[in-house]
């Protein structure tokens, strides 16, 4: 049998006549031998009446960890519509369907309600239902715990879902349908003029959507990863082939690369939201060690780590910024903030040991009047902080100048 896991996110599902496209996806597979697993999100975005945001909305909730199982439980609700509904259009189609939860499906999860880990999938109801020709239609985002306590997986979590699935099922692919054709070189609606890319590199998706791209879950990209499992990102509103996310392209890039300055990055993306902190030296290395230990487990994490004798400069998410605030002023050191800071980050494996990189990077942040607060790099990123009101300024003006533009892209 050869397996196919076909993922539909909230915008595949919204209505009757997008809907109706999706269910065409699935017949395509099966008319291409496949025996597909579908899994869904919830429909729509926030706003529509089933979206997670939405369900969300219904419970005023205070942060007791009871009322995160509730809230898992409210949550896992918009995806079961969504299985049912599509269920029945298989159904109605002369395809024979199931709709089933994530605990019927076997996903077993651990107990970080809203934030789950699948830690192993059973699959034997799923396989018995292929086996007898009917289509599973899973709710993505959700598992049970040992405790059968429901849990979702986090923002995102569908993806991983699909991803999980196809490995456990050792699946061909899983293809993960969304509102665009697939992974381009920036956020369309952030950059009009991004261009689509055929193929990407499991390292080079994970850093975009690590560092802010939701076009896929980053957790979902990892797993993947590991299981070599090849994934392909399609528009269910068009029949472009859509990128094939695998180890393939760097393999293909490290026999034939040039460095050709245009050909050096993949893609560019950015992250709000950010706040950044500098410490003024407080003089006794054992207190800012300490401090550096509590921040951790009051569980505030820190980013584009910058350490010198006289002062450490680093970024948060602004939700943990007042907290971190109050922990400052506790413990007695001074410091500056930024609010309103963003993270633009340049991702390509190619860049590694290029020289020039970072000086086309700083000439195109200056001719454009954009100061950078900070930057950090890997081996195939380059991250810099700006204010966030030019952020989306930074973002177009590297991917023109790094040859990312339609126009001009390879
Ligand atoms: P779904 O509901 O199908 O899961 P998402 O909203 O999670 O959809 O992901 C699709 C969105 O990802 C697109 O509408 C697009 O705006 C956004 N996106 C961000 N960065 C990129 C990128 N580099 N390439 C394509 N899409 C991107
Ligand atoms: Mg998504």
């Amino acid at each position: 049998m050869k397996t196919i896991v076909q993922k539909f996110g909230g915008t595949s599902l919204e209505n009757g006549e997008i809907r109706q496209m999706a269910l065409e996806k699935i017949i395509d597979a099966i008319k291409e031998g496949y025996s597909p697993v579908v899994v869904v999100s919830a429909m729509g975005r926030n706003g529509s009446p089933y979206a997670t945001d939405t369900l969300k909305s219904l419970i005023a909730l205070n942060h007791k960890p009871e009322n995160n199982k509730n809230l898992d439980l409210l949550l896992s609700c918009g995806e079961i519509i969504s299985a049912v509904v599509l269920s029945d259009l298989l159904d109605n189609a002369g395809y024979p369907a199931c709709a089933l939860t994530g605990w019927q499906a076997g996903i077993l999860t651990d107990d970080h309600f809203g934030e789950a880990d699948i830690i192993s999938i059973d699959k034997d109801l799923l396989m018995s239902y292929l086996e007898q020709g009917i289509i599973p239609v899973v709710t993505g985002f959700q598992g049970i715990t040992l405790h059968r306590e429901i849990t979702t997986l986090g923002r995102g979590g569908s993806d991983t879902t699909a991803v999980a699935l196809a490995v456990a099922l050792k699946a061909a692919t899983a293809e993960i349908f969304t509102d665009v054709d697939g992974i381009m070189t920036a956020d369309p609606r952030v950059v009009p003029q991004a261009s689509m890319l055929s193929e990407i590199h499991y390292d080079e998706v994970f850093q975009l959507a690590d560092q802010g791209a939701k076009v896929i879950h980053p957790r979902a990209v990892e797993i993947a990863r590991q299981n070599g499992m090849p994934l392909r990102i399609r528009n269910t509103r068009s029949n472009h082939p859509g990128t094939l996310i695998s180890s393939q392209r760097q393999q293909f890039e490290t026999l034939y690369r040039r460095n050709s300055p245009q050909e050096l990055l993949t893609a560019i993306t950015h992250k709000d939201n950010l706040v950044q902190f500098i410490l003024h030296s407080h003089g006794d290395p054992v207190a800012e060690s300490n401090l550096f230990d509590e921040m951790a487990s009051s569980g505030i994490s820190i980013d584009m780590i910058n350490f010198s004798v006289e002062q450490k400069a680093f970024v948060v998410d602004a939700y943990t910024s007042e907290k971190l605030q109050d922990l400052l002023i506790e413990r007695g050191f001074t410091h500056d903030i930024h609010p309103n800071v963003s993270k633009v980050t340049i991702i390509g494996n190619r860049i590694n040991g290029i020289p020039g990189v970072m000086a086309t990077v700083v000439r195109t942040l200056t001719k454009e009047s954009i100061p950078l607060l900070q930057s950090s790099d890997s081996h195939a990123t380059i991250s810099c902080l700006v204010s966030s009101e030019k952020a989306v300024k930074a973002v177009k003006a590297l991917h023109r100048e790094f040859g990312l533009d339609h126009s001009s892209h390879r």
